[in-house]
């Protein structure tokens, strides 16, 4: 187990784009592994690994405990529909904002064993990939927000 130090807002990590992941490692896999250990540690529903400063297409989401994805050189192949709630980022602590984003995704991505699989999402778990792969192209939640960012309360939804 262990913990990696998540990167925040103004860390130029955040803005660049990641690589896509052309095989699995050892390291690789390592990573994965802390990366669910800090999701989990820092009470959140997914992260990128840019924001645990690593340029690889990686992403872990669990919105539903026991539930977690892991979500390797993602694509978005369709989304329906928009909702409009509350979001916020573990790269940027404390804070909140509104943001649109589709309803439902249909997401192509490969596992920790590098298998292609196919998601369907809604609710919450959409807009966890949206807000997801976002971090990899180096575009955060704030550059959509719908008004002022408001502080969070902790029990908050935290992408
Ligand atoms: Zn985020």
């Amino acid at each position: 187990m262990a913990i990696r130090n998540i990167r925040e807002l103004g860390d130029d990590i955040l803005r660049k784009k990641s690589r896509e992941v052309t095989e699995m490692t050892p390291k690789i896999r390592e990573l994965i592994h802390d990366m669910y250990d800090t999701l989990y540690e820092a009470m959140g529903v997914g992260l990128a690994a840019p924001q645990v400063g690593i340029l690889k297409r990686i992403v872990v989401i669990d919105v539903e405990e026991g539930v977690p994805y892991t979500l390797i050189n993602p694509k978005i192949l369709e989304t329906r529909d928009t909702q409009t709630g509350g979001e916020g980022c573990l790269s940027v602590p404390g804070k909140a904002g509104k943001v649109t984003r589709p309803a439902y995704v249909r997401v192509w991505a490969q596992d920790e064993n590098m298998q292609p699989y196919e998601l369907e999402a809604e609710g919450l778990l959409a807009r966890a990939v949206c807000h997801e792969v976002d971090h990899l192209e180096g575009i955060l939640y704030v550059d959509r927000v719908e008004g002022e960012l408001y502080d969070a309360e902790m029990e908050d939804d935290e992408d």
